[in-house]
């Protein structure tokens, strides 16, 4: 389809001004553009019809299934976007008095304790835009830490071969040495940490359950290994759907957490927009937390700097409207239904991987949590169609593809995450996709290579269109 740009046509307008019947202004030259703005002109239903049109070659979690692992692509119930966009909060400015933004505050404060309470953490942060923001913070206040110590040779930060990217990245851009350790039946092998815990470490990042759906019972003695050669833990919980009201990282031994509110805690994502990674933490880091926090007294909240705090992580104090939609997600869920969310996850997932695991094999053929990790090796061995095949056959049948390859540790993966808001009933049809698309493939009735067949563009150039991204319209 065009842009909006290609469908301009000299002379159309939205809107039609009354003449204007006030003496002209003669605006100072110097503040004048030398060339006018180069901007589409369009008649309103023009512009209506573009992007309605637009809009219907998105996809998101509410047009269909989305079973994007690891990322939580749950429905986001309405009420929340209601709550945002209460003028109280969107019509606030940050340098405000504290007095006059009390509400604002409030909402803060009370989805910081609540946090804390569903993690088991003394501590909140919500200053980070997103996940990857959460981790370097924490891994800034893990440094500040030993630090403040003296205990200046501690550079590795421990990370398992199936941690999600970032984790790494987050270390090393905090300056740390990042140590991978392998992984045995999908778990940390205790005898592989043991090989690389000493005075040089850190600390240890950790998902768990893992981003094979795992859950880890040897945690508590990875956290006492990692606690007894002086490190610090550190818990990545992105993605807290399987857990929640559950168990709590704060118990399993974690020092320090990042928690994606729009990922468990909703909001729509997808696409870049804005993001939350808030950041917990035990009492003793607590003093190295971003700066301002929000802190209460008599009643009357304002806003202050921890102690030893690494400073400012952002402008101001984060998205804000996310944590409306976090605070009012939990409260319409309440404590019980909090716990109840986390179930129905880890139930659904498990459903639909047993109904798929009688054509496609499980990576790890084990009760999962929140998701789960199939691989297509085989598939691909004995039919020639790969992983990739049958992630681009499900968008016609209009379902989002799950994630896939991905961790790196399976071949041919795809990871699905359900989530807890699908009904039985989209499950089972899932399976029934997934065993068309399954037979399509072993027949070879159809090329499953140039799949998908009815979108506006089949398989576009992936790794051309990320290397040479063009985000600005030239005219020609
Ligand atoms: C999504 C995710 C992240 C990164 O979060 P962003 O908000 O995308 O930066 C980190 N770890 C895990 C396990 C995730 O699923």
């Amino acid at each position: 389809m065009n842009l909006i740009y290609e469908e301009s046509h000299a002379g159309h307008r939205c809107a039609v001004f009354p003449k204007v019947d006030l003496p002209k202004y003669q605006l100072n030259p110097e503040m004048k553009r030398g060339t006018p703005a180069e901007l589409p002109e369009v008649s309103e239903c023009e512009l209506v019809r573009h992007y309605t049109n637009a809009a219907k070659y998105t996809f998101g979690v509410d047009n269909g299934f989305y079973p994007l692992g690891s990322c939580t692509m749950k429905y986001n119930p309405k009420v929340n976007e209601e709550t945002a966009s209460f003028e109280g909060f969107t019509d606030i400015h940050p340098l405000q008095p504290e007095s006059t933004v009390q509400g604002a505050l409030h909402v803060m404060y009370s989805l910081a304790s609540r946090l804390k309470e569903i993690t088991g953490m003394d501590a909140f942060g919500l200053q980070q835009s997103a996940g990857a923001h959460g981790e370097f913070t924490g891994m800034c206040m893990i440094k500040a830490y030993h630090e403040s110590r003296n205990d200046t040779g501690r550079k590795k930060i421990i990370v398992p071969d199936s941690a999600h990217g970032t984790n790494p990245a987050s270390a090393h851009m905090c300056g740390f040495e990042v140590v991978s350790i392998p992984s045995k039946d999908g778990l940390v092998d205790l005898a592989e940490l043991d090989k690389v815990l000493d005075d040089t470490v850190a600390g240890l990042m950790l998902t768990n359950p893992n981003t094979l759906g795992l859950y880890d019972s040897g945690i508590l003695e990875i956290t006492k290994k990692v606690h007894d050669a002086g490190g610090l833990c550190y818990y990545d919980g992105a993605n807290l759907n399987a857990i929640m009201g559950v168990s709590r990282p704060g118990d399993m031994g974690f020092d320090v957490i990042h928690l994606n509110l729009h990922k468990t805690f909703s909001t729509p994502h997808g696409g870049g927009g804005p993001g939350a990674g808030a950041v917990g933490c035990k009492a003793l880091l607590a003093p190295f937390l971003p700066s301002p926090e929000v802190s209460e007294h008599d009643g009357i909240y304002s806003l202050t700097s921890p102690e030893h705090t690494i400073g400012k992580v952002r402008t101001f104090h984060g998205n804000f409207t996310i944590m409306v939609r976090a605070l009012t997600y939990l409260l319409v869920l309440g404590r019980e239904g909090v716990r109840e969310t986390s179930m129905n996850a880890v139930l659904n997932a498990n459903y639909l991987m047993h109904l798929l695991k009688d054509v496609y094999r499980p990576a790890y053929d084990v009760t999962c949590m929140h998701e789960f990790v199939l691989s297509l090796e085989e598939l691909k061995e004995k039919e020639g169609v790969p992983a990739m095949d049958v992630a681009k056959r499900m968008i016609d049948y209009e379902m989002h593809p799950p994630t896939m390859y991905f961790p790196l540790i399976v071949h041919e993966a795809l990871m699905f995450e359900p989530t807890e808001t699908e009904s039985i009933d989209t499950l089972k049809h899932v399976s029934d996709v997934m065993h068309t698309i399954y037979n399509e493939a072993i027949s070879h009735d159809l090329d499953l290579s140039k799949a998908p067949y009815t979108t506006e563009y089949s398989r576009p150039d992936e790794v051309n269109a990320a290397r040479h991204t063009v985000l600005k319209y030239e005219h020609h």
